[in-house]
């Protein structure tokens, strides 16, 4: 296997670059230790496209979420997948925070972030008159957005599979060797212990938490990435549209803080942490649950835990100066992307661009193909359409008739569907499809999911994962029993 350009991890980085790869004549391949892309980091955050303003002056990661922010419509448009923009609201209690919310608005202007406004007490009341009394200032910012970050990582990667990128999954990379014509790659498939090797001219690091040990390979790196915990809790869709903007507090030099999130969905999420983990610790715990509810409460005093439907951790890949490592290394042909914390999301078509012109500048010759095509079908989302339109499709394809999941009124035709795009597991049907996404959390609909990865890719049903490696939701009946 011998390609152009080997882009290391499937996350929303990587699909992002691997998009961008497909727009010219060249053979790149993603590799993804992962039987799914998306499933690190990119599928456990916050969902926030930032509005441009928070990241100091300077800085790559501010400039980058400024530019990454504006290309989101685009790709929205072309690739399906949920994205809006609702703003998002930075509250001060005092006049210490007015000054800083002052300050981040100039921070903003200068930048050119438009729409950037200060709204007083009652204007925040009438907007939002879930918000505590204490607030007593705000500052509004209409171009941050939403996105459902696991669906745009799936479309990324489709979309480049589409235009001819190659999807190396379930291969883990355990050494890179420099050779005369670019590099070799080797990489561990599954419990096999021979590597298989795949050849590239160039190589690009996108392997979130294990960048620093991939660049170490070809020693190309020096730097360290450490884990910085998140948690996050999704409430119930009792509290739909409870706020409509995201909420922040005011931030501090190395927080923006516990928020109030209005996800894509609809459903609201608080969160998230900030402690320093392992980089396999996805737990969450009693103190993180404690000190989101009470930060998320301080803004808007009506949540509760009672609401909590579900948990879960992310990992920030964090760099030793907390900034992005991104574009050529001392290594010639191996192009970093690395320190990849927030706002990376935000900044990822942004990311890709950088990663491209840094691939040219090493000799990657770009020649743009004619018959590149920015988009891809859009997948059947049956509960949002008319009754008419759920008649004539179910007309024609009876799996539409079939409930899978109750809760998010989910069919078996869009379960299907997203099997045939390339979901694998228990948590790529969800991602997809939102079936195991409601008020039961896939009490219902896992068996249902189960039999149709079962029929679908003809595998047992005891090898059905809910997200890969040995999470197994079955086991072989014992031999002997009942
Ligand atoms: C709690 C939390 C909230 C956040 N909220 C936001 C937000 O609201 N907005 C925002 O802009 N950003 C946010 N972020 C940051 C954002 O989620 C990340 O910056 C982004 O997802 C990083 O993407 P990535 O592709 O670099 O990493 P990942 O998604 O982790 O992808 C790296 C991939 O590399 C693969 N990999 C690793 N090692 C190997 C190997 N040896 N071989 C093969 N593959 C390998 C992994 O399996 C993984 O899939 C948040 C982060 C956290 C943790």
């Amino acid at each position: 296997m011998r390609y152009d350009v080997a882009v290391i991890g499937g996350g929303v980085i990587g699909c992002a670059i691997a998009r961008e790869l497909s727009r010219y004549h060249l053979r790149a391949v993603v590799i993804e230790r992962e039987c799914e892309v998306g499933l690190g980091t990119s599928k456990a955050n916050s969902g926030i496209i930032h509005a441009g303003h928070h990241g100091a002056e300077g800085s790559l990661k501010g400039e980058l979420e400024w530019r990454g922010n504006q290309m989101w419509d685009a790709l929205a448009d072309d690739l399906h997948f949920g994205f809006k923009r609702v703003g998002d609201l930075t509250c001060a209690f005092d006049e210490d925070q007015r000054a800083t919310l002052r300050q981040i608005m100039e921070q903003g202007k200068r930048r050119g972030v438009p729409g950037l406004e200060l709204w007083g007490p009652e204007r925040i009341r009438r907007e939002e008159p879930h918000l505590s009394h204490d607030i007593v200032e705000a500052l509004y910012a209409p171009t941050a957005g939403v996105v459902n970050p696991y669906e745009a990582c799936f479309m990324l990667a489709e979309s480049a599979v589409r235009n001819g990128v190659d999807l190396a999954l379930e291969r883990t990379v355990v050494g890179i060797r420099p050779s005369e014509k670019g590099f070799e790659i080797a990489a561990v498939v599954g419990d096999d212990a021979t590597p298989e090797l795949i050849k590239a001219r160039f190589v690009v690091d996108a392997a979130g938490l294990h960048a620093d040990a991939i660049a170490d390979m070809v020693e190309a790196g020096g730097f360290r990435i450490r884990a910085r915990k998140g948690e996050e809790y999704l409430l119930d869709k009792r509290l739909v549209g409870y706020v409509k903007r995201v909420i922040f507090p005011c931030p501090t030099p190395t927080s923006k803080g516990i928020l109030v999130i209005p996800t894509y969905d609809g459903t609201l999420m608080v969160g998230p942490t900030a402690t320093w983990a392992d980089k396999d610790d996805l737990a969450t715990t009693a103190e993180g649950s404690a000190e989101v509810f009470a930060g998320a409460r301080k803004l808007a005093p009506g949540i509760s835990e009672k609401d909590c439907i579900a948990e879960f951790a992310g990992l920030r890949a964090v760099s030793d100066t907390e900034e992005f490592i991104l574009g050529p290394s001392r290594v010639a042909g191996f192009v970093l992307a690395a320190g990849m914390q927030s706002p990376a999301l935000t900044a990822a078509p942004a990311v890709a661009t950088v990663v491209l012109d840094a691939l040219r500048d090493d000799g990657l010759e770009l020649v743009a193909k004619d018959d590149f095509e920015p988009g891809v079908p859009a997948p059947v989302r049956f509960a949002e359409l008319s009754s008419a339109e759920q008649r004539s499709l179910v007309a024609r394809d009876p799996a539409y008739a079939r409930l899978v999941c109750r809760c998010e009124i989910v069919t078996e035709g869009e379960v299907r569907d997203a099997i045939d795009r390339g979901a694998r597991t228990l948590d790529g049907i969800k991602f997809r499809t939102r079936a195991g996404m409601g008020r039961c959390q896939g009490g219902f609909c896992t068996w249902g999911c189960m039999e149709l990865l079962h029929e679908r890719l003809g595998i047992p049903l005891t090898a059905v994962t809910k997200r890969g490696g040995d999470s197994y939701v079955a086991i072989p009946r014992l031999e002997g029993a009942a």
